[in-house]
């Protein structure tokens, strides 16, 4: 999608701070991180949000989740823990309409989130 910010890391049109990278999933550092280490986790192709996920682009997520372990023993915050979250649409508080994971680690985080 020519006007999505995470199409254009994708591409390389902008170059995004990179830490995972395989053919279906990018990783990359967050520009305003939450924690000592935030990263967003994006599939390559474009999903809007999670209510556009179905049975076609579902494995994708599986695949996020693979590169979440890998970046987790990557940055070494395995055994300490990390969180994952998906904001999706108003409400969850989405502002890139690219589904993105978001992989906070490296503090401890409250419960339950604000
Ligand atoms: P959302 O609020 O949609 O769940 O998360 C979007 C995330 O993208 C935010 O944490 C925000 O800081 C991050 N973000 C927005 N613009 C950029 C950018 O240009 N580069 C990077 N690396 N992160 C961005
Ligand atoms: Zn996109």
């Amino acid at each position: 999608m020519s006007d999505c910010l995470f199409c254009k890391m994708v591409s390389g049109e902008i170059a995004p701070d990179k830490v995972y990278e395989d053919d279906d999933v990018l990783a990359f550092r967050d520009i305003n991180p939450q924690a000592p280490l935030h990263v967003l986790v994006i599939p390559k192709v474009h999903i809007s949000t999670l209510n556009e996920l179905d049975e076609a682009n579902a494995s994708l997520l599986g695949k996020m989740y693979l590169a979440v372990k890998a970046i987790a023993t990557q940055e070494g915050v395995a055994e300490g823990g990390f969180r994952t979250v998906v904001n999706c649409n108003r409400d969850g508080g989405q502002t890139v309409f690219h589904i993105h994971l978001h992989m906070l680690a490296g503090r401890g985080l409250q419960w339950p989130p604000g």
